[in-house]
């Protein structure tokens, strides 16, 4: 039997997460032994070998979305300074309290950035009216914006300072399972190292749905099927949403669809940024991001549209439907997100290299030009097509022929445990926190909700 080393606490998952809540437990308990072990590679080594034409090769682990720093890597670091998106930890904590964690989120960023005080963009009144007007809801908060560039400097800072603490931080552990043995657990990785913990905390985000799925069942843990978001990532010329960018930096918008009253959203906007393959399990599905230089800006600004869906019994299995619809965008498109233009859509006919090759709009990622209607089902096409309509209400431009359309893009929620208390653990010395909690769907709820744990436990340590 060979050595299993021994924690107070280990943390699966060091996304943004794992990161705060290791960062508390050592600020307010240097004593503790903690390890955060991670699936994916240290941040500096996440490095995306697609090369210069964006195409994905397939990695068993995606260095975009796993490793140090989390999902949350290589985003824009847009942080929101409210609940009033992101997730729902403002109905779970009340919103004072969630308000508090956020803040603490806010603090610690300030503390390790080591640029320039990034900037805070404010709610604004006279574009939520235009909104209403035109039967859009504005999602209205602060965020702070930090950059791609600016983001990830700061998440080095805060990794490194982890190490300095003291806490054991373990690339390529992917953990595979939790078992109780005496009074301790037992986690076992995918490289043969097993590690013990007295405590464990599951902050293994939206890549790690299926592992939270296997240790909900294999511990009788009740799960809720939630909803599933599909859709499009849309881009255009960048000068059609300036005057929402300059202002609120990132609208987010939700419309009602008039055929079949389902609720569309328009979000992850990025202004000067560029459109982006991600690859869920062999699965390439399209994103967005955006650098704070302004050097590395394009002409082109990106956002999702994605209409949502919620099934009801006896369909539980909202992640696999998205996913197929996924893979068959792939499989039209020779293994590749598939890229249509707008009036291409309307029109009935596929885009083709000339149409795009003509395009006054240059796409920023090489996908395959292609028909997005032979893949997306009726309901979700409509949907985002009347969503495109409505935003062209109030960002004249959005609905033109050259806008461009990029197939799919997804947002997967799917299984939501039931908590066995207020403290978010799953059973007794297991806690979840951040996406895959189901709760969380950003980068500051998920901070908040690390922070959140860190301090029941601590309290219990007490
Ligand atoms: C391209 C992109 C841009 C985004 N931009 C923004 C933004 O600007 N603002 C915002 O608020 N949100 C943004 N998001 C969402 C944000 O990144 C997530 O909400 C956030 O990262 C969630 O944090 P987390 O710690 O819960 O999970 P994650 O950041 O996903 O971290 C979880 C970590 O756990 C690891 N893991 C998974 N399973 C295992 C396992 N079995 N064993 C060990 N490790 C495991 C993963 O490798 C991963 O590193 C973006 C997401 C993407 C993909």
């Amino acid at each position: 039997m060979p050595d299993i080393k021994k924690y107070d606490i280990v943390i699966i998952g060091g996304g943004i997460g794992g990161l705060m809540s290791a960062y508390r437990l050592l600020k307010k308990q240097p004593k503790l032994q903690i390890a955060i072990t991670e699936c994916g590679n240290v941040l500096e080594k996440r490095v995306c070998p697609a090369g210069k034409n964006s195409t994905c090769v397939h990695c068993k682990i995606c260095n975009i979305t796993n490793g140090f720093a989390g999902a949350g890597a290589f985003s824009d670091g847009k942080f929101n300074l409210g609940t009033a998106y992101g997730g729902t930890l403002g109905e779970e904590l009340g919103e004072e309290t969630a308000d508090k964690y956020i803040k603490e989120v806010d603090n610690i960023l300030n503390e390790y950035c080591t640029s320039d005080i990034p900037k805070v963009y404010k709610s604004n009144d006279a574009l939520k009216l235009k909104c209403l007007q035109n039967n859009l809801r504005l999602l209205d908060m602060n965020v702070k914006h930090l950059g791609t560039d600016n983001n990830f400097l700061t998440m080095q800072n805060i990794i490194k300072s982890l190490a300095d603490f003291g806490a054991d931080l373990l690339h390529f552990y992917n953990c595979k399972s939790i078992e109780k043995q005496g009074g301790d657990y037992i986690l076992t990785y995918e490289n043969g190292k097993t590690l013990s913990a007295k405590k464990v905390i599951i902050a293994t985000g939206r890549s790690g749905a299926n592992f939270v799925n296997d240790f909900c069942k294999e511990h009788g843990v009740k799960t809720h099927s939630n909803h599933v978001d599909i859709g499009v990532r849309v881009e255009m010329k960048d000068i059609i949403w300036r005057e929402f960018s300059e202002k609120i930096y990132e609208p987010k918008i939700l419309y009602k669809t008039k055929t079949f009253e389902d609720r569309c959203r328009m979000f992850c906007f990025n202004q000067g940024g560029l459109v982006s393959a991600e690859n869920n399990h062999g699965i390439i599905t399209a994103n967005g991001h955006s650098f704070a230089q302004k050097e590395k800006k394009t002409e082109n600004c990106n956002f999702a549209i994605l209409s949502s869906i919620r099934f009801t019994e006896p369909f539980d299995q909202p992640t696999e439907y998205a996913e197929n619809i996924s893979r068959l965008a792939n499989m039209i498109g020779n293994g590749n997100v598939l890229v249509q233009r707008f009036g291409d859509l309307i029109r009935g006919r596929r885009t083709n290299e000339h149409r795009l090759m003509q395009n006054t709009v240059t796409p920023t990622l090489k996908a395959t030009a292609g028909d997005i209607s032979l893949v997306l089902p009726h309901r979700i096409l409509t949907n985002i097509i009347e969503t495109i309509y409505a935003l062209d209400k109030v960002a004249p431009g959005t609905a033109n022929d050259d806008t461009l359309l990029y197939g799919c893009e997804s947002k997967y929620y799917s299984i939501r445990p039931v908590f066995m208390n207020k403290k978010f653990e799953l059973i007794d010395g297991v806690y979840i926190i951040g996406d895959g909690s189901g709760i969380c769907r950003g980068l500051s709820q998920s901070g908040a909700m690390g922070i959140y744990v860190a301090d029941c436990i601590l309290d219990n340590l007490n």
